[in-house]
């Protein structure tokens, strides 16, 4: 179905309109918490009893994402229906997209889903992406180019955090990589040399309007996001306007509708190279939740509920801090909060998990302030506190 104006407050059917969405992680939690926050009620369905979302939303239907029962619960709850992570399976999205307007769409999230069709699509949208080949067949593997090595072999689905990815340098290597990911469907990339890391959000809405975010400047480390700093000049303002018209015309070329996130590597010669795209908000945009007259999350709750979408302003320069399991392990009762908090323009986040693990994402600390130096100054004073390497 496609998308009509879903009025904060209003009621359909007898109850006050309510947003559904499939996935019930911190992403999920965040939308739920903008969403209720301009008075829609919410529903959730993940089977997680303790999942970050389902605690705080209206709704939470405990099902599997493919449960027939389930998924007609939450249509019949739920005026339109989004989702947080991408690895939501696809038939789901197309049973509920049958019924109710669900944005992002079921065929622009099963492209994201897979590595291989993801590429496919930044080219044909005149986007470069790092030299690659798709590796399903012995064949494929033989015929794979020298030039691709060093290389990381990715498996084309279910990767994320830099989980099913592994690092080769020889044809041996790719071979025992492909062995250890049981030759699934996989990408070879080419290892680049990368001078910097960047990504680009932006929300469309059903009527093709977009707006956007300015580039992120992302640190990432063991595969995962570290630090994300966005200040006037965090690049060139040319390869930043470069990012921005790329990340619209992949938008556009999948008539998107939600929120969209492309992250790029930047090359030694300040070329940029695309890497991936997330169908949702992104771990990168987290800093717009206070350092932006609207946060990722607030346009991902508009453009589902058909709302006007303005340009976004940035009022304050910031910088995000990841809080992995890490440093609870580290500190084993709790993270000195206390100490965090008495930095000025620190906005704390925790996603409401109970178990730390190593790479779990726990939470983030956003840092804002008058100036960059300022913002940076206090960040690296946190990162100190936290045990978080200075960057
Ligand atoms: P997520 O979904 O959490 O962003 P992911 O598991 O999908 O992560 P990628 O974004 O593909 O993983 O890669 C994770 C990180 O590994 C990148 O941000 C980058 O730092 C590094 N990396 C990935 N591909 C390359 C490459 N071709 N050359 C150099 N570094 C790379
Ligand atoms: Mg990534």
């Amino acid at each position: 179905m496609t998308g009509q104006i879903i009025l904060p407050g209003s009621s359909i059917n007898g109850q006050l309109a309510t947003l559904g969405v499939m996935g019930g992680g911190q992403l999920g939690r965040m939308f739920v918490h903008a969403a209720q926050r301009m008075g829609y009620f919410t529903a959730v369905l993940d089977p997680d009893p303790a999942s970050p979302a389902g605690l705080v939303s209206h709704h939470h239907i405990q099902t599997s994402y493919l449960d027939e029962q389930g998924l007609a619960q939450l249509m019949q709850r739920s005026a339109a229906i989004t989702t947080e992570f991408e690895n939501v399976p696809a038939p789901a999205l197309l049973t509920l997209g049958a019924h109710r307007p669900v944005a992002p769409a079921a065929d622009a999230v099963a492209i994201a889903q897979d590595r291989a069709r993801e590429k496919a699509h930044f080219v044909r949208c005149g986007v470069p992406c790092a030299p690659y080949a798709v590796i399903e067949t012995a064949e494929q593997l033989a015929a794979v180019k020298d030039e691709l090595l060093p290389g990381i072999v990715k498996t084309t689905r279910l990767g994320y955090d830099g989980k099913g990815q592994i690092r080769v340098k020889t044809r041996t290597e790719l071979a025992a990589a492909w062995d250890e990911l049981k030759q699934v469907p996989c990408v070879l990339e080419k290892m680049l040399p990368l001078k910097a890391e960047c990504s680009v959000i932006v929300a469309r809405g059903w009527d093709g309007a977009m707006v956007n975010f300015p580039p992120q400047l992302n640190l990432h480390r063991d595969g995962i996001l570290a630090v994300t700093q966005v200040y006037p000049d965090n690049m060139p303002p040319a390869l930043s306007e470069q990012a921005v018209k790329a990340t619209k015309s992949i938008a556009d070329g999948l008539q998107y509708v939600g929120v969209l996130c492309v992250e790029f590597f930047v090359l030694g010669d300040d070329s940029l190279v695309v890497n991936e795209m997330a169908p949702r908000p992104h771990n990168s945009g987290h800093y717009t939740m206070d350092a932006c007259d609207q946060s990722q999350f607030d346009l991902q709750v508009k453009t589902l509920a058909g709302l006007p979408l303005v340009q976004p302003r940035q009022h304050s320069p910031s910088i995000m801090l990841n809080l992995l399991g890490d440093i609870w392990l580290a500190f084993k009762d709790s993270p000195p909060w206390d100490e965090v908090l008495a930095l000025p323009g620190t906005h704390l986040h925790l996603y409401g998990k109970l178990k730390a693990s190593k790479g779990r994402k726990m939470g983030h600390l956003n840092i804002t302030g008058a100036s960059e130096a300022e913002v940076r100054a206090t960040a690296l004073a946190a990162a100190k506190l936290l045990g978080i390497a200075p960057f």
